[in-house]
Formats: C-alpha cells, sequence, structure tokens
C-alpha cells in the first residue's frame, strides 16, 4: 500500500504544473497568472492539501498522543511545501507565471491557536514527530478567534478578535462526534483535523475539537462576549479571561471537553486497532504537556471503571502507565489549581475519582505539599499527574534541577526515577528553512546538505572561523534580513529603521518575569545619556513585540510605557538619528519569522530561575544573533556550548534569586536609594516628558510597582544589565569580532532543534 500511495504523490508532484492549472481552471475559470495573490493562495492550499491525502502516514503498534490546549501553528503553507519537498519546483512554476509563492503564502490568515512559547513548543514538536516518522498526533481545540489581535491606540494595548477559520482552510471536518457532559447536560462535539508534514517523511495529524453550537454572534465589544452561555461559546476564544469565576469556569470547561474528546478518540482507536485494553500502555502513550490536559487521568479511569469493567485499582494501574506530563513554569500562579466546587459544578461525574485518588494519596503520604486536594478544597492539578503519571520532564536543564531540588523537591524524594529533563527544541524548518532561504541556501553550499536532517552537523561550519568569505557573507545576509524588515515595517506601521543601525530585539509575551521592564529603563538611560551629548558609535534600534494577557495590569502598563518611549524617542530631532524604539503590533509567529533573522542582539533578560527554557533564544541564536541574558532557562545551555566569549550574561543566578526569595530580603527601593542612574531612568517614568506624552494612571502604576513591590527583581539586575549591554554595543564595532560570534552561535545551534527533542522523548519516555 505505501509504495501505491507514494508512487500517486510521486505523479502529483510531476504533474503540478498541470495540476495548479486545473485548479485555477475549477475555482476561478481563470488562468494562474490572472488570480490575485490571495486567489493563488486558495489554488496552492488546495494543490498542497491533495499533495497531503496522498503521502504516507506515520503508523505503527504504538502512538502518542500529545495533547495540549494550545498549538501556535502559524501560517502553514510555506512549512508545508518544504515539508513536502516541492517549494522550490512550485516556486519556480510559479514565477514563470509572474507569481512570486513568498507574496502568495502571505495570505494565508495565521490560526493563532496559542499564548506563546507553550504553543509553539507543541507546534515545533508535531513537526518533529512526523518528521523523524513516529505515529502520533497532538488534540486540542479549534478555538474560532484563538488569541486575541493586538492593535494600539492611544498608546495603549486593545484587543480585538481574530478570525481565522476562512471557508477553504487546512481544516478538514470529519465524522468524528462524541457525546461529551458538562454541568450534566449532553453536548456534541465535531472533530477537525490538521495535515501535519513531516520534513521528507511521512504525515501525521492535528486533531482539533470543536462544538456544533458554537456562535460568533455572542462576541460584543473587542473580545468581550456572555461567558455563561457554555454552548455558544466553549470554543470561541483560547484561554478566555481567568481572572473573575466566570472566565474560571469556562476554562475548565473547555479543559474537560479538550480531555473528553480525547479520551474518547483514544480509546475509540485502541478499540479499532483491537488492543487489549488491560495493556493499553503498550499501544498508546499520553503527553500531558503543562497541567491544562489533567484531567484526563480521572476521565481515563472513570471511563474504564463505568464502562470497561475495570475494577478501581487496574484501571489506575493502568492509566498511570500511559501519562506523562510536562512541567512547564515554576511560577506558582500558573500552577492550576481548581477549587473542588468548580469541578463539580462543571464535571460532577470526575469529582468521585478526583477524591479517590486524593484519598489514596492521602493514605500513603502525610506530607501536605503532596496531597492532591488541600486544607481550601482546590485540587492541585500538577500533584495529579505526578503521583498518577510514569515521567516528569522539565523543558531545560536547569529548571529541572530547580523542579528536583526546590519545587518539587518533596515529589522527587518520593518517585526520583519519574523526573528527567528534555531540553526544549525548535523546528528549522520554519525557523531557519523557510524564515531565511537565504541562509539556510548558503549554509548548504558551504557545509553540505547533512544539517538539514542531522542538525547537529551545523557545527561543520566552525572549520569557517577564519574564513573572511564566509563571515562577510553571513554578515551580507544579516544586512540583506534587515533591511527587509525594515521595509516590511514601513508598510505595517509607518515606522522607518535605518538599516545599518544595530537591531536590538526582544520578542515574547508581556510579562513581568521576562523584564521588558528592564529594556525600557536602559532605553531611557540611552535616552538621556544622548541628550547629554554622549552619542552611540552608530545607530541603535530597540525593538519589541508581545502581547500582555488582558486582565494584567502591570503588563498594559508597560506596553503603555515602551509606546511612550517610543514617541518621546521618535520626536526629539536631537536623539532620533541615533536612536529608534519601536514595539510591534500584534506579534505572532508570522513576525516572528520576520524579526528573528534581522535581529543583531537577542534580549532574553528574565529574573532567573523564572523561565524555565525559552524557545526564541534559539531561534535567534540560529539565525545569527548574539545572545544577550541571565544565566535561565536554555540560556544556560547557549552559553555552555558557545563558550563566554561569544554571549553576553550578566545579573544574579537562580540559586541566588530563589535565595532571596527564600529570605524576603530584596528591596527595589535599596537599589533605587544606592544608585543615581537607577534612580534617573526610574524618575523619568513619572517625569514631565513622559506624563505630557502618556497616561498618569499606568505610568504612576508602574512606578509605584517598581519601588514598592518589584517581585521580579528589575533593579537588583539593572546596573549590571546597563554594563553588559553598553559592552556587547562596543563590541559590536569590531566587526571582525561580531562575524565570528554569529558564526559560533549558528554553528552551536543544532542541539537546539526540536528533531534532538523529539528523539529523546521517544528513546526515555514514548518508546514507540
Ligand atoms: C517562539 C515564540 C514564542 C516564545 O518566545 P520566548 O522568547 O521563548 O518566550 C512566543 N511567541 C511566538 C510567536 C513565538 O514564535
Amino acid at each position: 500500500m505505501s509504495t501505491q500511495t507514494n508512487l500517486q504523490k510521486d505523479v502529483l508532484v510531476l504533474n503540478m504544473e498541470q495540476q495548479l492549472c486545473e485548479i485555477a481552471g475549477d475555482m476561478y475559470g481563470r488562468k494562474v497568472e490572472e488570480l490575485s495573490d490571495q486567489e493563488a493562495y486558495y489554488v496552492v492550499l488546495t494543490l498542497a492539501r491533495r499533495l497531503l491525502s496522498v503521502s504516507n502516514a506515520n503508523v505503527g503498534k504504538k502512538k502518542v498522543y500529545y495533547i495540549c490546549a494550545e498549538f501556535l501553528i502559524g501560517k502553514l503553507l510555506s512549512n508545508n511545501l518544504i515539508n513536502l519537498g516541492v517549494y522550490d519546483k512550485l516556486e519556480a512554476i510559479l514565477e514563470r507565471k509572474g507569481k512570486s509563492l513568498g507574496a502568495i503564502a502571505e495570505a494565508e490568515p495565521e490560526p493563532s491557536l496559542g499564548n506563546g512559547g507553550l504553543g509553539r513548543l507543541a507546534a515545533c514538536f508535531l513537526d518533529s514527530i512526523a518528521t523523524l516518522g513516529l505515529p502520533g498526533e497532538g488534540i486540542g481545540l479549534n478555538y474560532h478567534f484563538g488569541l486575541f489581535r493586538q492593535v494600539f491606540a492611544d498608546k495603549r494595548q486593545k484587543a480585538l478578535t481574530d478570525d481565522w477559520i476562512e471557508e477553504k482552510s487546512w481544516l478538514t471536518r470529519t465524522d468524528i462526534t462524541f457525546d461529551v457532559f458538562l454541568g450534566g447536560k449532553k453536548f456534541v462535539s465535531r472533530l477537525y483535523d490538521i495535515d501535519v508534514a513531516g520534513y521528507d517523511s511521512g504525515v501525521n495529524k492535528l486533531r482539533l475539537f470543536d462544538i456544533e453550537s458554537v456562535d460568533e454572534s455572542v462576541v460584543k465589544e473587542g473580545i468581550l462576549f456572555d461567558r455563561e452561555q457554555v454552548a455558544q461559546n466553549l470554543t470561541l476564544f483560547l484561554y478566555p479571561d481567568d481572572s473573575d469565576e466566570k472566565g474560571r469556569l469556562l476554562r475548565i470547561y473547555q479543559q474537560y471537553f479538550m480531555v473528553s474528546n480525547a479520551a474518547q478518540l483514544i480509546l475509540l482507536e485502541l478499540k479499532e486497532s483491537r488492543c487489549d485494553l488491560r495493556a493499553m500502555y503498550e499501544y498508546a502513550v499520553i503527553q500531558i504537556n503543562d497541567t491544562h490536559p489533567t484531567l484526563i487521568i480521572p476521565e481515563l479511569i472513570r471511563i474504564l471503571v463505568e464502562e470497561k469493567a475495570f475494577t478501581m485499582d487496574e484501571a489506575i494501574g493502568v492509566v498511570s502507565r500511559t501519562c506523562a506530563y510536562t512541567n512547564h513554569t515554576i511560577l506558582s500562579e500558573a500552577l492550576e489549581k481548581w477549587p473542588l466546587a468548580y469541578l463539580e459544578k462543571v464535571t460532577p461525574q470526575l469529582v468521585p475519582y478526583i477524591k479517590e485518588l486524593d484519598k489514596r494519596v492521602a493514605q500513603k503520604y502525610a506530607d501536605p505539599k503532596v496531597q492532591i486536594i488541600d486544607e481550601d478544597g482546590r485540587v492541585h492539578m500538577a500533584h495529579i499527574d505526578i503521583h498518577y503519571g510514569f515521567s516528569v520532564n522539565g523543558v531545560a536543564a536547569i529548571h529541572t534541577e530547580i523542579l528536583k531540588n526546590s519545587e518539587l523537591n518533596a515529589f522527587y524524594k518520593i518517585y526520583p526515577e519519574k523526573f528527567n529533563n528534555k531540553t526544549n527544541g525548535i523546528t528549522f524548518r520554519r525557523w531557519l528553512f523557510s524564515c531565511n532561504r537565504e541562509l539556510a541556501g548558503f549554509l548548504s553550499g558551504t557545509i553540505g546538505d547533512g544539517f538539514k536532517k542531522d542538525a547537529g552537523k551545523l557545527e561543520k561550519l566552525l572549520n569557517y572561523r577564519d574564513s573572511q568569505a564566509v563571515m562577510e557573507r553571513l554578515s551580507q545576509i544579516k544586512q540583506n534580513r534587515k533591511r527587509e524588515l525594515a521595509d516590511w515595517l514601513e508598510r505595517k506601521q509607518g515606522v522607518r529603521l535605518n538599516p545599518e543601525a544595530i537591531f536590538d530585539i526582544q520578542i515574547k509575551r508581556l510579562h513581568e518575569y521576562k523584564r521588558q521592564q528592564m529594556n525600557a529603563l536602559y532605553i531611557i538611560h540611552k535616552y538621556l545619556e544622548i541628550k547629554r551629548g554622549k552619542k552611540p558609535a552608530r545607530p541603535l534600534a530597540f525593538i519589541f513585540g508581545g502581547k500582555a494577557a488582558p486582565a494584567y495590569v502591570i503588563a498594559q502598563d508597560i506596553i503603555h510605557l515602551l509606546l511612550v518611549l517610543q514617541e518621546i524617542v521618535g520626536n526629539d530631532p536631537d536623539v532620533s538619528p541615533y536612536m529608534t524604539v519601536l514595539m510591534v503590533e500584534n506579534y505572532n509567529v508570522t513576525c516572528a519569522e520576520k524579526l528573528i533573522p534581522a535581529c543583531d542582539i537577542s534580549e532574553q533578560i528574565s529574573l532567573a530561575s523564572r523561565e524555565a527554557s525559552g524557545t526564541g533564544n534559539m531561534k535567534l541564536m540560529l539565525n545569527g544573533a548574539v545572545t544577550l541574558g541571565t544565566a535561565d532557562g536554555a540560556n544556560v545551555e547557549i552559553r555552555d556550548l558557545v563558550g563566554d566569549d561569544n554571549i553576553y550574561i550578566f545579573g544574579q543566578t537562580s540559586q541566588e534569586v530563589i535565595d532571596h526569595y527564600e529570605k524576603a530580603d530584596y528591596v527595589s527601593r535599596d537599589y533605587y536609594d544606592k544608585s543615581p542612574v537607577i534612580r534617573e531612568a526610574v524618575d523619568f517614568i513619572m517625569g514631565e516628558q513622559a506624563l505630557k506624552a502618556g497616561h498618569k494612571e499606568n505610568l504612576e502604576r508602574l512606578y509605584r510597582e517598581l519601588l514598592d513591590k518589584d517581585w521580579f527583581m528589575t533593579l537588583l539586575d539593572l546596573e549590571d544589565y546597563i554594563a553588559v549591554k553598553d559592552r556587547a554595543l562596543a563590541d559590536y564595532e569590531d566587526r571582525e569580532k561580531w562575524k565570528r560570534m554569529m558564526l559560533v552561535n549558528i554553528a552551536k545551534a543544532g542541539y537546539f532543534s526540536s528533531d534532538r527533542t523529539i528523539a529523546e522523548y521517544n528513546r526515555e519516555i514514548w518508546k514507540l
């Protein structure tokens, strides 16, 4: 069978031009040459879907189900064409017809089915699972709007809906529907599939569940909607605002809806493959990505007991050998704890099972830190995963050590064998081959194609660390991307960047622990220096991108400050020739693909111990940016790989930070009082100029936060940050040195291929 379907694909590829013309004729009654880019996109989409449908599926006895509330897949066209091996051929065909494949790909709406790193990781993993030929699928929800679209109005973030589902899309409506009981009422789900092509390999599926009764008309102003109409709103938005009870309840509805469907789908597939459910773990492994899908554990146990005649012991035993958990954070507010009363309302059928799981833990262990239901009646989702899963992994070496030695130490003492590390990775297909085709082509020409399948081979580039010609080309390619970014931003946002400037980029979700506010204070410092006549050696461009959760007030204030600085600097003729501040609107995967290849300095300045891994740092390194960061997350592993000479690390260590929290001895005001540099920068926020450009309400709140709380210790590392960033900017002028740093960073990025990460998951957890 497999040879036949391969043949079918080969024939299609051979006749691609004819296919393309036929589809254009059928859909529009016109020639490809006469189509708009938008129309051509639908034609190429149809062609790509045909190719996917005749490609081999990755099959095998055992399958991984990667369950996740988010899959931030981004636009799919280019990536799919690359993975199907037809990008270059199709590009050439289209070029002959006067069309640009790049421009056509731009017409695709981006499915924003994730918030940031977590969802993007899940998307990279699907790509690598398929590329390695592993049987596996992602399971999640088909949010109609996904994450909100960000616009700036009056220097503040405004959240609008982001409608991504069109009549023609990558979604395939299936005949699979399930009954799901929410709050005692029956709802009917429907499964939609998206094909995921591996690179020069077979195809897997991303399976997204939806509910037929969803009604987009319940949305009112912006992203506000009636949150009590579950039938109408269940899959409308990703993670609706959970700052109040209605929002939190809706989130549990979504989570249970996701896992009830997942459990039914998995059991259906197991039935179809005639497996013995009592040996379920020989056929299926369920990776619970963060705590959102945790309820799959009690749900599977419930079904096995109530419908498959398992005893409680048997059901718990089988499910515990099937489920594995990935932890993504040590921020306690992100470790979900749901009041039992909420679960009683949403999924009363699960509550007896959760109580049983809790009882068994309580009988065995007295430590209150490891209980499932705490004294306040809250259910700790991560604790279910750790007790009733067979594997617990962190996502970077330092993160896993912190889990073992402090955050989850009580669990580590009970189950040392469950804990393991899987340092995150990124798919090079999207973050190099697709977003920086010129660099990928140059690398192939220099070190051969081997790195495309085995990313470790990028190290061959080190043989060229003394080649003027190679370093010069790397620098030219960077310059080309900077020019393209400047053009794109001018079209998109009407701001012109000087491509000769140093591009210093911080792109990621807005969060105090990621410390965009520290970068903002640096910018104030630089602005004042220039005002006093100390000009930088070359212009500086400080570029930001990121969304703030709508209920996260301080994060909104930080955006406001950045936009205020953008205006102050932009309108100041003394300073604007030397520096620019730009906050890119609506940061998403599409923006990332343009910003990352153009970056010189990659800002990774989280408070040490708080960023589990980061993956933006890996994408930027791969594209020749040099990291300026704290010894946090995967930055630590980047440093180990490139060496201290090829990275800028500053600030206190994670152990020092953990000690500050433990002793509660950090007082931001002490740092403010001690340092005139810090004082001047912080005071600027409430100074005349800022108040004139911005809103007192936002600026004052942020100012107070920095002085009275500063929970993420901005002022702790600020002086060190200023010193090390100034050193990086000075080093940039030593062009030889900088180009060599670029080369070393690219050469050492192979370790961060998600192919390596997934091979480790498979070898040590999934065993497919
Ligand atoms: C990679 C990526 C992220 C994660 O960035 P971090 O710097 O690791 O937080 C977030 N959003 C998008 C769109 C991404 O592509």
